[in-house]
């Protein structure tokens, strides 16, 4: 697009002034983005950075230095002959200032090597996309169009953020890259880097959420400074507020954090457990992974007892009701050689019922069917099976054994409970005789 306004046209003109990285520069790039390789079969290799033949008898433990470059190289086995690596992007930071304006520029330039036996790599780079940041907050975007897919195509030019792109709205991220790393001669504003943003920051935080970050809050600032980036890259916000204390300590100490996510995990476990997170002890943990394993462990299991014990509340508050209703038949009792069957007795049997096999006859509240009665079916008193049956119809509703599927004594477990059922409605019929009995006399 045409530049337009004042601003653009200026970008437009001083983006011609900027210069390509210097070969040292992009020598730096290409090392950091690209192992130096050998590929290898059993019997040849070669050297993929000078295109070189290699003995593969010097090759010890994966890796040969390549007698003709000199370079030290990674052996992966492959016939390949041709190779194409992937695309790394390397940004750069600068500073322009020019008629009243005063920008910071941050670039990006994307690399890519091929190699073929018997040729020397070839390395191809090219600038995708320009930030022109304006010291009042404006941002001109210098740039190669943006694809629907990502990738970057076309000339440099003043762009738009926010327009439509190939049939695609693009937000304000769009035509703003996330480098892989930034070259370490990266100039940036006095005042970001008096709170601490440099080359270094930005592997792990993309530059606008970072301006934007230590803007929003001096912690932000303060974990940059003493050198925390990862937590800034990993942690939203509100997270650094919840668990700042704990940081304040690790700052105390000196605690490296290897791996963010993981520690938050282990803060989010020792919260849970109520641990003393200004204690050092808990905080800064020597073996980061044993101590997350271990209390989010002691988690689990707490959350498993608190659960039992809301469960076992619940039993209490409701067996009285069910025990009136069913106690009834706790006599019953049928057992052939093996198999012994017998109704449920409390609530609380219903919760074990229901763990030991797995099923949801508690948490579905069967103890509160007024026409059912459910039995349990034990083998050398092990629970094997849970049968309801109907006192209306005297019919077996359901039977289930472990997570649902039936037990091998299944059939026996029916039989026995149809064997009996005569047992089963006399209770019932004496009982209704005695409610009219009751009633009559009323
Ligand atoms: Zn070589």
């Amino acid at each position: 697009m045409k530049p337009k306004t004042k601003i653009q046209v200026e970008v437009n003109r001083l983006a011609k002034f900027l210069l390509k990285p210097t070969q040292e520069q992009q020598d730096y790039a290409i090392n950091k983005m690209f192992p130096k390789l050998c590929f290898a079969t059993k019997s040849t290799a070669f050297c993929l950075e000078c295109g070189s033949d290699i003995n593969v008898k010097d090759i010890n433990r994966n890796r040969v230095i390549c007698n003709s470059c000199g370079e030290n190289l990674k052996v992966e086995m492959s016939r390949k002959r041709k190779f194409t690596s992937g695309w790394g992007t390397m940004g750069m930071a600068e500073l322009v200032t020019s008629m009243g304006y005063d920008f910071q520029v941050i670039r990006n330039f994307e690399f890519r090597c091929y190699y073929e036996k018997g040729e020397k790599k070839r390395v191809f780079f090219w600038e995708i996309c320009q930030n022109w940041y304006e010291v009042k907050g404006k941002r001109v975007v210098n740039s190669r169009i943006l694809s629907s897919y990502g990738n970057y195509n076309g000339d440099m030019e003043i762009r738009e953020h926010n327009r439509l792109v190939y049939g695609y709205y693009t937000n304000n991220n769009s035509y703003n890259p996330f480098p892989d790393f930034f070259h370490p001669h990266s100039k940036f504003r006095p005042e970001y880097e008096k709170r601490g943003i440099n080359y270094k920051v930005l592997k792990d935080i993309r530059f606008s959420r970072l301006v934007d970050l230590v803007n929003y809050s001096p912690k932000i600032e303060t974990l940059i400074k003493l050198n925390y980036h990862n937590i800034v890259g990993a942690w939203e916000s509100n997270i650094i507020d919840r668990y700042w204390n704990a940081l304040k300590i690790c700052f105390r100490n000196k605690y490296k954090i290897k791996d963010p996510n993981i520690y938050k995990d282990l803060l989010d476990a020792m919260a849970y457990l109520d641990k003393d997170l200004h204690n050092a002890h808990y905080v800064c943990p020597k073996d980061l992974i044993k101590a997350h394993d271990f209390y989010v462990h002691e988690k689990r299991k707490a959350e498993i007892g608190k659960t039992l014990a809301s469960n076992k509340k619940k039993c209490d508050n409701v067996n009285p009701q069910y025990i009136f209703q069913k106690k009834k038949f706790f006599d019953l009792f049928f057992k052939d050689k093996e198999v012994e069957v017998r109704p449920l007795m409390s609530v609380h049997e219903f919760l074990e019922e229901g763990e030991t096999l797995k099923h949801c006859i508690f948490t579905n509240k069967y103890y509160e069917k007024k026409n059912s009665l459910l039995f349990s079916a034990t083998v050398k008193g092990q629970r094997v099976e849970t049968v309801e049956l109907c006192l209306k119809t005297f019919r077996i509703l359901q039977n289930h054994g472990l997570g649902h599927k039936k037990s091998k004594y299944s059939e026996r477990i029916i039989n026995l409970i149809k064997n009996n059922i005569k047992q089963v409605r006399d209770l019932v019929i004496i009982r209704k005789r005695k409610s009219k009995k009751q009633k009559s006399a009323s």
